[in-house]
């Protein structure tokens, strides 16, 4: 994939000159290696986001890293969502045709894989069993973005038997770790303040995107930013927000798009467009890929962000807002629970009584929202940057290639 040209330099004005010169050090114990990361999806989703900064400064850091995403039918798709979902902890039942058609897809992707790599970095279920394939050469690691605590024991049992075919496998939080016969890795993702997402605005550029997107200047904004999916819980915020704003009048932004590895988004997105009926100041907005800049936009121009999510990976979505300082309100579950620390750089909720409520107390308490989002921010650069994620990626690495032994290794989680 062709990827815009990063250098870690520029993040010596976050996180110092000396932490920038310790990491181009490890690095130069992997110059040279072939590293291949492939996932299900360039666009759309939190993995995509992350490739799209780790991958170039890998090669900036003198690493020969590439990104390929593998290609499959809707009904791939669906087979691999019920995965997903079941891992969340839903209840669906993986079919012999949906094994089947994950094993056919797998088979017809396996071109993809760079024969000489030295290191295949596998991201989330869809491309796990292109392992079935591999040599002696490259160490495979995967790399999983998913919350396991609650997954269903019958497709855990299923995947687990091909992860144990890999060198390695890791997680964003410690309590995602499995009991696996193979080593274990936890390291949190990241952010990137370069990128369009989290880059600096001008108040002209974010004023103009408001009015674009036809919302109130002079209403407080409340919002949220994520794929239309049932476990972001979109309906939910409508009624946590119908609640707040019958004391406090504030506009809600619902911020959206499509990611091309979910096929339910449709269906969702017409369920909230349903519960947001006959509210002028429900704003349901469908973006398109590559609108980044606007989404940081709606983003600064946010009163309080929410995530309430009722299952969630790692969240970066909430570590986005709160790079931008804004105070967040986030669902108590997965990585939320990892970045707010309750009452210091957010709030944690578990229902929608408890999402309006927060909602209200910080409308009605702008000093506490200022002071949360300060908070926010400083967790921010000291843990979801990408020098630190890179950090741990060299680490894993470098463990990989040294074949150790099994374990759960923790590489500086908060
Ligand atoms: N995102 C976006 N546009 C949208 C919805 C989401 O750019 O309309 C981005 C969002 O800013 C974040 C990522 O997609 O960077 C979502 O990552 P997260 O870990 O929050 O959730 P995931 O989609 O991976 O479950």
């Amino acid at each position: 994939m062709d990827l815009p040209k990063k250098s870690l330099d520029d993040y010596a004005p976050f996180v110092g000159l000396e932490e920038v010169h310790e990491i181009r050090t490890l690095a130069s114990y992997l110059r040279g290696a072939r590293v291949q990361h492939i996932n299900s999806t360039a666009v759309g989703g939190g993995v995509a986001e992350l490739l799209g900064t780790l991958v170039p400064l890998m090669r900036d850091v003198g690493l020969d890293a590439r990104w390929d995403v593998m290609k499959g039918s809707q009904a791939f798709f669906e087979v691999t969502k019920a995965i997903h979902n079941s891992l969340h902890g839903a209840r669906e039942v993986l079919t012999p045709e949906g094994l089947k058609l994950f094993w056919d897809t797998t088979q017809e992707n396996l071109g993809v894989l760079e024969r000489d790599a030295d290191f295949e970095c596998i991201h989330d279920p869809q491309p796990l069993g292109l392992v079935k394939e591999r040599g002696e050469k490259a160490r495979w690691l995967w790399r999983c973005h998913i919350d396991l605590s609650d997954a269903d024991p019958g497709t855990w049992s299923f995947l687990r038997q091909i992860v144990e075919r890999y060198d390695g496998a890791a997680f964003h939080l410690p309590e995602y770790a499995k009991e696996l016969s193979i080593p274990q890795y936890v390291a949190p993702p990241a952010i990137d303040p370069l990128n369009e997402k989290n880059t600096e605005l001008t108040q002209s550029e974010i004023t103009s995107v408001l009015e674009r997107y036809q919302l109130d200047p002079r209403l407080p904004i409340v919002m949220q930013v994520s794929r239309y999916d049932r476990l972001k819980d979109p309906v939910g915020v409508i009624r946590s927000y119908q609640r707040a704003a019958r004391s406090h009048p504030c506009q809600l932004v619902l911020v959206g798009g499509a990611a091309n590895d979910d096929p339910e988004g449709a269906q969702v997105l017409a369920e909230v467009q349903e519960a947001a009926q006959g509210d002028p100041n429900i704003h349901v907005l469908v973006m398109a890929p590559g609108t980044g800049r606007d989404v940081n936009a709606l983003q600064r121009a946010a009163t309080i962000v929410v995530q309430k999510s009722v299952r969630e990976g790692f969240g970066l979505v909430v570590t986005e807002a709160m790079w931008k300082g804004k105070p967040v309100i986030g669902g108590a579950v997965g990585g939320i629970r990892s970045q707010i620390l309750q009452g210091t750089t957010g709030f944690l909720v578990h229902s929608v009584e408890g999402t309006a409520y927060r909602i209200r107390q910080l409308l009605g308490n702008p000093d506490l929202a200022r002071q949360l989002g300060a908070n926010a921010r400083r967790y921010v650069i000291e843990n979801f940057l990408p020098t630190t994620y890179l950090k741990r990626w060299l680490l894993m690495l470098l463990s990989l290639r040294h074949r150790p032994a099994r374990a759960v290794v923790a590489l500086g989680t908060p």
